[in-house]
C-alpha cells in the first residue's frame, strides 16, 4: 500500500517536474555519535531525515531504546565502540584496550552487537591508542568479520591502523572526513557542515561525524532541508564500495511476521534509468513546497535516494565487470 502511494508520487514526479539532470549526486553522509545518554536531544535528531545516521553506545542508559527508535523511523544504526584513548579520561564499560586478547575482545563485540540491534556498521568513540595498534585493531577486524558489519573510522588520531587491520578479512572500511562540532557554536558548526557539503561536491563522496548537541542539532535542523542541489544526503552504507545491498533501512512492518519477497533493483525502482537523473534533494524540496512536509513526504525523499544510489552503484558495478 505504502509502497503503491509512493509509486504513484515518483509517477507524478517524473511526468511533472523538469528537474535538472545529473550524472551522479554527490553523497554525504552524517553520524552523530555518543547515543544512549541524552533523550531530549537524542530525539530531536531522530526527528531529522531517516538518511541521518546514528551511532548508540552499547553501554549506556538508553541504548536499546535509543537503537529502536532510530530502528522505527529507518535511520541507519552504528554500534559506537568505546576504545582506548591516548590521554587519560573517564572511559565507558568494556572499553577496547589494545592489551586485550582476541577472546576478550570478540566477547566484547558480540555483547555490544546483542546490546545495539539492528546495526549495520561500527564506528570507535574515542580510540586512538587502540586504533593505531596494528595487532589490536586486526584482533577487532577478526571479530567484525564473522558479522556484516563495517567499520567506520572516526579518525581521532592519523596515524589509525583500521584500512591495513581489516586486509584478508571482508569488513569494509570507510574514514570520517570532517567533525562538525569540535566546537559548539551555531556558526562553527555550520561552517565545518559546509566545508563538508563541499568536500562531497570535491571527491564524490564524504562523511561528517557530530554530536547531539544543541547547536548541532539546530544547524541540521536549520539546513539539511536546503541542501545544494547536487548534494545528496545518504547513510554510511551507501558509501561502501563493492555494495549494491540496500542504503535506506525500511521502517519494520509491524502487524505483520511474513516475510517480504526480496525483490530486485528494478522491482524495487522502476525505471531506475529516470530516477537516477532526478536529484532526490530537489525532488523532496519540491514536493515539500506543494505537499507541505510529512512522513510520506520524507519516505519518497528516501526512497529516491535509494534508487538513485543504488542504480549508481549497479552501474559503476556493471561497467568494472564489462572492463
Ligand atoms: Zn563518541
Amino acid at each position: 500500500m505504502r509502497m503503491t502511494r509512493i509509486g504513484i508520487g515518483i509517477t507524478l514526479l517524473l511526468a511533472t517536474l523538469n528537474v535538472s539532470v545529473f550524472a551522479a549526486p554527490a553523497r554525504l553522509a552524517i553520524v552523530i555519535d555518543d547515543f544512549g545518554y541524552r533523550r531530549q536531544n537524542e530525539e530531536q535528531i531522530l526527528q531529522l531525515p531517516a538518511a541521518v545516521s546514528v551511532a548508540i553506545l552499547p553501554n549506556a542508559p538508553l541504548t536499546k531504546e535509543m537503537a529502536d527508535k532510530a530502528y522505527q523511523k529507518g535511520h541507519e544504526i552504528l554500534i559506537h565502540m568505546p576504545m582506548e584513548p591516548i590521554s587519560k579520561q573517564p572511559l565507558e564499560r568494556d572499553t577496547l584496550r589494545p592489551t586485550m586478547g582476541k577472546e576478550e575482545i570478540q566477547r566484547i563485540i558480540a555483547q555490544a552487537i546483542h546490546n545495539v540491534p539492528h546495526a549495520k556498521g561500527m564506528n570507535n568513540h574515542m580510540g586512538s591508542s587502540m586504533t593505531s595498534d596494528l595487532a589490536a585493531m586486526q584482533r577487532v577486524m577478526g571479530a567484525l568479520n564473522h558479522y556484516q558489519l563495517y567499520f567506520l573510522d572516526s579518525m581521532t588520531i592519523g596515524a589509525s591502523k583500521s584500512t591495513q587491520a581489516a586486509e584478508g578479512t571482508s569488513v569494509r572500511v570507510v574514514k570520517r572526513k570532517v567533525f562538525l562540532d569540535d566546537e559548539q557554536s551555531d556558526a562553527a558548526v555550520l561552517k565545518q557542515l559546509n566545508l563538508a557539503i563541499r568536500m562531497a561536491q570535491k571527491n564524490g563522496s564524504a562523511i561528517a561525524i557530530g554530536h547531539p548537541h544543541p547547536s548541532t542539532v539546530r544547524v541540521l535542523q536549520n539546513n539539511l532541508h536546503q541542501l545544494p542541489a547536487d548534494v545528496v544526503l545518504v547513510p554510511v552504507s551507501a558509501l561502501l564500495s563493492k555494495s549494491i545491498t540496500p542504503v535506506v533501512t525500511e521502517p519494520p512492518h509491524h502487524n505483520s511476521e511474513k516475510k517480504l519477497p526480496e525483490l530486485t533493483l528494478a522491482q524495487r525502482c522502476p525505471a531506475p534509468e529516470s530516477i537516477d537523473k532526478i536529484n532526490p534533494q530537489l525532488a523532496y524540496q519540491t514536493v515539500k513546497n506543494t505537499v507541505g512536509p510529512s512522513p510520506l513526504t520524507l519516505s519518497l525523499y528516501s526512497y529516491l535516494s535509494y534508487c538513485s544510489v543504488s542504480y549508481h552503484n549497479a552501474s559503476s558495478i556493471k561497467a568494472m565487470v564489462k572492463e
